[in-house]
C-alpha cells in the first residue's frame, strides 16, 4: 500500500527574515507514521544506505506524527498522486513543499535545464532552490522566486529561473 501524507511546516524562514506557515507532502510505501520519524531524522529509523530525511519538516514541522494521510487508489503511481494532493493545497492557497520527485517537469534552472526544487541550508537555515545537476548545482535564496515554486502546481512545465 502507498500512502501520500501532508505535515504541518511552521515558521520557515526565507532569507529575509520573512517566515511562512505551509505543508509538507511526500508519498511513501512504508508506513506513514514510521517515513516521519525518518523525516525528524530519529536514529532507530534511518534507512540504512541513501538519504532520508528532511531538514524542512525536522526543523519546522510537529514533534508528533503528522495526522493527514490518504490511502493512494492501486492505479495511479504515488508520485503522480503526491502531485495531485499538493495541487489540492495549492488551490486552497497553502505554500506547499513537497519532495523533489514532484518537482519534475515543474520549473527548471536556467543555466543548466535542470528541475528545481527546494531546500534548507545548513547553517542559518533559511530556504533556498536548488537544481538536480549534479556535478554543479545552481542555488539560490531569491525570496520572490520561492514563493512561485511554493504556490505553483506540480507537473505543469513552467519554463525557467
Ligand atoms: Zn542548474
Amino acid at each position: 500500500m502507498d500512502y501520500v501524507y501532508v505535515i504541518p511546516i511552521k515558521k520557515v524562514p526565507f532569507v529575509n527574515g520573512e517566515t511562512f506557515d505551509g505543508v509538507y507532502v511526500g508519498s511513501t510505501s512504508k508506513d506513514p507514521k514510521i517515513r516521519f520519524e525518518q523525516h525528524k531524522g530519529r536514529k532507530d529509523f534511518q534507512k540504512k544506505k541513501g538519504k532520508s530525511g528532511s531538514r524542512v519538516v525536522k526543523l519546522f514541522g510537529p514533534e508528533s506524527d503528522p495526522e493527514e494521510t490518504y490511502k493512494v487508489p492501486k492505479n495511479i503511481k504515488k508520485e503522480e498522486y503526491e502531485q495531485n494532493i499538493a495541487n489540492n493545497y495549492v488551490e486552497k492557497e497553502y505554500y506547499v513543499w513537497s519532495g523533489a520527485d514532484a518537482y519534475r517537469n515543474h520549473y527548471e534552472c536556467k543555466k543548466c535545464k535542470k528541475t528545481i526544487y527546494l531546500g534548507i541550508t545548513q547553517k542559518k537555515a533559511h530556504v533556498v532552490w536548488k537544481c538536480t545537476n549534479e556535478d554543479d548545482p545552481c542555488t539560490s535564496d531569491d525570496v520572490d522566486e520561492i514563493k512561485k515554486l511554493l504556490k505553483s502546481k506540480r507537473g505543469i512545465k513552467r519554463g525557467s529561473i
